[in-house]
């Protein structure tokens, strides 16, 4: 079959695949005699122009830069597996990675020197591309990987739906967060976003375009689940609905100490059954520890008139820990769910006077981090770097934690400003066939220092991170990462610990020549 195209069109596929080749220096020739149809098809979707290059160079971190040779704009899966297969089969393969939005801090989503599949392409082209059909029947809505997980709200929300296990702030896409985790406050009662999924499409390493799910495929399905985007690209993903509340009671609970409050979160988590109807819809933690306004670009909370005694209360014991849990209520239990809520705080520790609460639709509160995203952005504060750590603590030793790092490290520097998130979760809700590593005790908190910085300071919140790393390896803190980084081999390998194996052999199973998401640096840290 011979393809026509306009000449234009043809000769700028030609130019760019050609180029993106001599690069990269792939051997087999473009055979443009035989019209190598899907080649040059792939190539109308590559681009090397510079704001394009630049843009894939960067992340939410804006620590790491990597330059790709080029970006795949896909309208469809197929042409994600043409760029797979042309790399796959070549003697010289180059690396690929799907970018979902970019959010990492790490470059987790660059591909230095290979090609960056820009997802959101797909979700812009929506004829092609996979986008969001809802099953109002089974339950379920079909996303596309590329989907941002704020479109996946609203477009389940129109019928009343929605997904039970979601992150703090929307968006991110549903490709990116399934590659981690997928975590927030209904994690310890629903799982992780990674524990509510019943199957995905995936493109391999090897360009197989398989679908999987528990029962079919199951080996992909595991791996790639939390798998850091090393064993395929998601290209769609069903997800669980259930009917969705209208409205949520939300309130915040401040302590001056330590172990009530870990005790309160923790006896909080123990009523996690999916159908119990007395167990919270949601619960986290922060610290509020700076001098200025006890809110954060996270959420905006507190009652003005009530900031001053909260500041003066941090003034005097230097942290303060404010617990922060949900009410889900509908038509049927606007009526009983204060006294529902007045029931779950009843025996709890916190300091008299300190609890808040708002009642808020459910949209507005799962959307919550948005509009401090748009304050920082109209300050021009959203896109500087983010010196993050996220870890992932057993229960046993997150008193020494809080001991040697929050009222230690911490306090000692002085210079952590921003959100600093810390609440418990139950293993039970997670699946150790999945790539995800959390600590092996039954109860495990996540950390968060989610820092902002200056461009030229940075490196003063990495110094501290390292330090709390040190810290934990000296006191033999059993610390995880979430969102992990690292730049050698041995470090991976420990951060997998007795999964590695499984782990490694997926990437020989599933991507033998090391194409995907290089970025992570755990096949390609030479
Ligand atoms: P990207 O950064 O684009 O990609 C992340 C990794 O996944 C890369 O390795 C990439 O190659 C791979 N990848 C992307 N798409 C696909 C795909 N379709 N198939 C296979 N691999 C793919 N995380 C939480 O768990 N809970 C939170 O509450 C939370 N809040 C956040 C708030 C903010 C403001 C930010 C910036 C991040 C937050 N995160 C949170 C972290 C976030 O979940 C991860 O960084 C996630 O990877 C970002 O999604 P993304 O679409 O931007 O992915």
């Amino acid at each position: 079959m011979v393809m026509s195209f306009q000449f234009p069109a043809y000769f700028t596929a030609i130019f760019i695949i050609t180029r993106v080749m001599s690069i990269m220096k792939i051997s087999k020739p473009l055979d443009v005699h035989h019209k190598d149809i899907r080649a040059v098809d792939l190539a109308t979707k590559l681009s090397v122009d510079p704001s394009a290059i630049e843009s894939a160079s960067r992340d939410f971190g804006g620590i790491v830069k990597a330059e790709p040779e080029a970006v795949l704009h896909p309208s469809a899966p197929q042409d994600i597996a043409a760029l797979i297969k042309f790399s796959y089969s070549n003697s010289v393969p180059f690396g690929i990675a799907a970018k979902g939005h970019g959010h990492s801090v790490r470059g987790q989503a660059m591909a230095e020197n290979g090609v960056v599949v820009d997802m959101r392409s797909m979700a812009n082209n929506r004829r092609n591309g996979t986008g969001i059909r809802i099953s109002i029947d089974r339950l379920y809505a079909d996303v596309g990987g590329e989907q941002l997980w704020i479109d996946v709200l609203n477009a389940t929300l129109e019928y009343g739906l929605a997904p039970v296990s979601w992150t703090d702030y929307l968006y991110l896409t549903v490709g990116g967060t399934l590659s981690n985790a997928g975590i927030s406050g209904q994690t310890f009662r629903y799982g992780p976003q990674i524990s509510n999924v019943l199957e995905m499409d995936v493109i391999t390493g090897k360009a197989d375009f398989l679908t999987c799910s528990p029962r079919m495929n199951s080996e992909l399905f595991y791996a790639v689940l939390g798998g850091l985007g090393q064993f395929g690209i998601i290209t769609r993903a069903r997800i669980p609905l259930q009917p969705a509340p209208k409205g949520v009671k939300w309130v915040r609970l401040l302590y001056d100490d330590f172990s009530s409050f870990a005790k309160d979160q923790e006896l909080l988590i123990s009523k996690n059954g999916r159908k119990d109807k007395s167990a919270l819809d949601y619960l986290e933690g922060s610290l509020l520890m700076d001098q200025g306004s006890p809110d954060n670009w996270r959420s905006s909370f507190f009652p003005h008139k009530d900031h001053p005694r909260i500041i003066s209360l941090i003034t005097k014991h230097g942290i303060i820990y404010c617990l922060e849990i949900v009410k889900h209520y509908d038509d049927r239990t606007k009526h009983t769910v204060d006294k529902e809520m007045k029931q779950v705080l009843q025996g709890l520790n916190y300091m008299p006077g300190f609890m808040f609460g708002k009642d808020v639709g459910y949209e507005e509160f799962l959307n919550r981090v948005r509009s401090g995203e748009l304050k920082l952005k109209s300050q021009g504060l959203w896109d500087v770097p983010h010196p993050w750590l996220n870890l992932f603590i057993p229960k046993s030793q997150i008193s020494d934690f809080n001991n040697g790092v929050f009222r230690g490290i911490v306090l000692e520097r002085n210079i952590t400003t921003g959100p600093v998130l810390v609440y418990p979760m139950n293993r039970q809700k997670w699946d150790d066939r999945m790539s995800a590593v959390i600590p092996d005790e039954e109860i495990f908190y996540t950390v968060g220092f989610l820092h902002s910085s200056g461009f030229d300071t940075w490196e003063a919140f990495e110094d501290q991170n390292k330090d709390i790393m040190r810290f934990c390896n000296k006191t033999g803190i059993l610390v995880k990462q979430y969102l992990p980084h690292y730049s050698t081999k041995e470090e991976w390998v420990h951060h997998f610990g007795s999964k590695w194996k499984v782990f490694q052999h997926r990437k020989y199973q599933f991507d033998p020549r090391m194409l995907l998401s290089p970025g992570q640096r755990i096949f390609n840290n030479n």
